[in-house]
């Protein structure tokens, strides 16, 4: 049985509530860990703010705090095949892309690492050599961190290094479908010497044990990755004591091919950009949006390899991708597809779960295209988070980009051309927060990760994510104190 995280010691929780963890792509229970109510949170977050207000962490020097980072790299290198098979038993992934996501988490904790004090902000013209005048960065205080079950180790990574390398202490709330590597986490952050109350740990379900992290004056910041609809209610509920919001939501991310794109390269990414991890991505290529002559070509090749990816558990080796997260997601996507084809797509290939027996127990749903989805309508621009490609065509390239920003979100797109100065002229016009040229889902943990329009808020990542977690401070000093006589008769 695994507990909660709470003042540096390992607790049940209040009401001794547990949950069951299971493995989507069979099925088999994967452990069982404590449930936390309202009163754990509560506790975990009275713990965060005695360890901030009472230091030592805050005021420990940011060199210091960064060399801690880098310990919890180096663990997370020695414990990464534990690390990755938990994640792929709580997630299903595949165990090779569990790999990939750890070796990314420690990429992280060593890119914020190095990163912790190298600005030690600045000084600014105090309009004379009477006054002196600088900008000093603190940390904001108890971070509220909130997180999914895609990448669920990831996720967490991009706001505990920051949250940590700024100074902060936090609550973790990860997916409680997912909590095993937050765990694992924990005790990877004590062993690389992190103080008693600095990280608390609370696992259970969003509206019981993540919602005090918006609501509770205790909290200076929440930050949150998951979908639209919860971020919504999470900035609603932070406005009640105004405390900073940062929100990483969904996507609806075009990916447009133009007719003189490199058609295996097109082709191939086409089919990654969506079906990587079943499409359970933020960033998915789930929009195809292809110049109208190369739309036939295209759409019959990406449909005859679609047909043949391989769905499998995690530690099938011959698994190309897995299984969706749950029964109730598996429910959604089914849904979507049906509403999709209501309003008029053509089903290419996919559209149902897969026939094989050894597959039953999972929620598994079969590579799915979508052809002729009708722009403007509901399979283009919501999100389904699964393995379904919707197909539009366009004309000329300002129809390209009036298509791919015709969304209520902007977190990602993909364009593919061979002429160099068009392609950058159409990632210079996107309204989304990253954008990849003949390439798809690579990102640096020193280049910034956020969401335009309804994508969110904020940053993660780069010099930008680790400002999340920081206030500047002004401090000015007169050098030749004396009366101001302002008020002087
Ligand atoms: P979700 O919104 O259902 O849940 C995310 C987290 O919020 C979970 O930990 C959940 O327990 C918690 N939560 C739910 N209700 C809450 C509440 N009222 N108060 C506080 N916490 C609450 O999302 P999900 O299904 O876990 O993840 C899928 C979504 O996440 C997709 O929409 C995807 O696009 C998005 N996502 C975005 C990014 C990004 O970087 N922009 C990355 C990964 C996932």
């Amino acid at each position: 049985m695994t507990e909660l995280f709470i003042g540096g010691e390992w607790v049940a929780a209040k009401h001794g509530r547990t949950r069951r963890i299971q493995c989507p792509a069979d099925g088999s229970v994967v452990g069982e860990v404590a449930e936390a109510t309202r009163e754990d949170t509560e506790a975990a977050i009275a713990a965060a703010r005695t360890a901030f207000d009472a230091g030592p962490w805050p005021s420990t020097p940011a060199m210091t705090r960064g060399d801690l980072l880098l310990r919890v790299a180096d663990l997370l290198e020695r414990d990464k095949a534990g690390y990755a098979r938990a994640e792929s038993l709580d997630t299903g992934k595949r165990l090779v892309e569990s790999e990939y996501d750890i070796a990314d988490v420690t990429a992280c904790f060593r890119y914020f690492g190095k990163l912790a004090g190298q600005d030690a902000g600045r000084v600014v013209d105090a309009g004379g050599p009477d006054a002196f005048s600088r900008i000093v960065y603190e940390p904001v205080g108890v971070c509220g961190l909130i997180t999914p079950w895609n990448y669920p180790l990831l996720q967490t990574a991009w706001k505990v290094a920051p949250a940590l390398a700024a100074g902060n202490t936090f609550v973790l709330k990860p997916s409680e479908l997912t909590p095993h590597t937050a765990v694992m986490l924990m005790r990877t952050l004590t062993e690389a010497g992190l103080p008693a109350g600095v990280g608390n740990l609370v696992l259970g379900a969003g509206p019981e044990a993540g919602a005090p992290l918006s609501e509770h004056p205790g909290v200076d910041l929440v930050s949150f990755t998951g979908g639209l609809a919860t971020g919504r209610a999470i900035a609603a509920a932070a406005a009640g004591t105004v405390k900073k919001v940062a929100l990483e939501l969904g996507g609806k991310n075009p990916n447009v091919v133009f007719a003189d794109a490199d058609f295996e390269t097109a082709v191939d990414y086409t089919l990654t950009a969506v079906f990587l991890h079943s499409g359970q991505v933020c960033s998915a290529g789930a929009r195809l949006i292809v110049q109208e002559e190369l739309h036939d070509a295209l759409v019959d090749e990406v449909v005859r390899r679609a047909a043949g990816i391989r769905l499998g558990g995690p530690f099938d080796p011959r698994a190309q991708t897995g299984p969706l997260i749950s029964a109730a997601h598996l429910a959604k996507v089914e849904q979507y597809v049906e509403k999709a084809l209501a309003e008029g797509a053509v089903l290419r290939t996919g559209g149902r779960r897969p026939a094989e027996p050894e597959l039953a127990d999972g929620y598994f749903y079969l590579p799915t295209v979508l052809d002729n989805a009708p722009t403007g309508g509901f399979a283009v621009t919501e999100e389904s988070f699964g393995p379904v490609l919707t197909v539009e065509t366009f004309r000329d390239e300002d129809e390209a980009v009036r298509l791919a920003n015709d969304t209520h979100y902007g977190l990602a797109g993909g364009v593919f051309s061979s002429d160099a100065s068009r392609a950058q002229r159409v990632a210079n016009r996107l309204r989304h927060g990253t954008v990849w040229i003949n390439d798809y889902h690579p990102y640096l943990p020193q280049a910034e990760w956020g969401g335009f329009k309804q994508s969110g808020f904020g940053r993660e990542l780069g010099p930008t994510g680790l400002a999340e977690y920081q206030e500047a401070k002004h401090i000015y000093q007169n050098l030749r104190p004396g009366p101001s006589g302002w008020f002087s008769s």
